[in-house]
Parts: structure tokens; sequence; C-alpha cells
């Protein structure tokens, strides 16, 4: 079994916080992302640059909204948000990587900061 170190990021749509897995390349296959919306999951492949996994977060909220907002709207279509709201936040500056990037887990803060500690003595 992996220990997972890291706490991975959530972000709440419409209400239900969905977890932002940027390891699973199994999860994945062959695609650049993925969206489990009855285990409230977006699956970023890990194996694609950073500019990619941002325009597929976007992606998979797209795709989150249909479900739950039960939109008919194609899947042409929802790339074509993708790239307008990706372009949109790229030329205006608004950076939503931190969202990609998992947070180490508090207990593994806590030994750093202990031992931080004991150097300090
Ligand atoms: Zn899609």
């Amino acid at each position: 079994m992996v220990i997972k170190r890291y706490k991975m990021k959530t972000i709440k749509i419409l209400g239900y916080t969905y977890t932002i897995n940027t390891t699973s390349k199994k999860k994945v296959e062959g695609f650049s992302g993925r969206a489990d919306c009855s285990r409230h999951i977006l699956y970023i492949s890990p194996l694609i640059c950073e500019e990619e996994k941002i325009s597929t977060l976007i992606h998979e909220i797209l795709e989150a909204l249909k479900v739950h907002l039960d939109l008919q709207i194609s899947h042409h279509k929802i790339i074509l948000l993708e790239n307008g709201i990706y372009t949109i936040l790229k030329d205006n500056g608004i950076d939503i990587s931190k969202l990609l990037r998992n947070k180490k887990r508090a207990k593994n803060r806590k030994r750093l900061h202990n031992n931080r500690k004991i150097h300090n003595i």
C-alpha cells in the first residue's frame, strides 16, 4: 500500500466538495482528465504539462457542472468553453494553478517543525 503523504486539494462545485486528484495515472489512462461526479473526484493526469493541467481542470469542472445541472451540451461545446475560460484566466493573470498542488499533510509539517526546533537548540 502506498502511504499518501500529501493532502489533495479540493474545490467546491455547487456545494459539492470535489477532490482534485493529480497523481493517479491509472484513473485517467489515455485521457488528460476525468470527472467522477458520483464520488466527487476530478482526476488530472500527472503526465501532462502545467498549462494542459490547468486547461483540463477547467474542462473537468465544466463536466461536473454539466452533470449536476443536467446541461444538454455536447462535448465539443465543453471543449470550446474550456478554451474560452482558460484564455480569459490567462489573459487576465488569474492563476488557478495552486489548485493542482497538493499540500503536505499536517503530520509532516509537525515533524518538520519539530526538527527545526531541535536544530535551533
Ligand atoms: Zn470531456
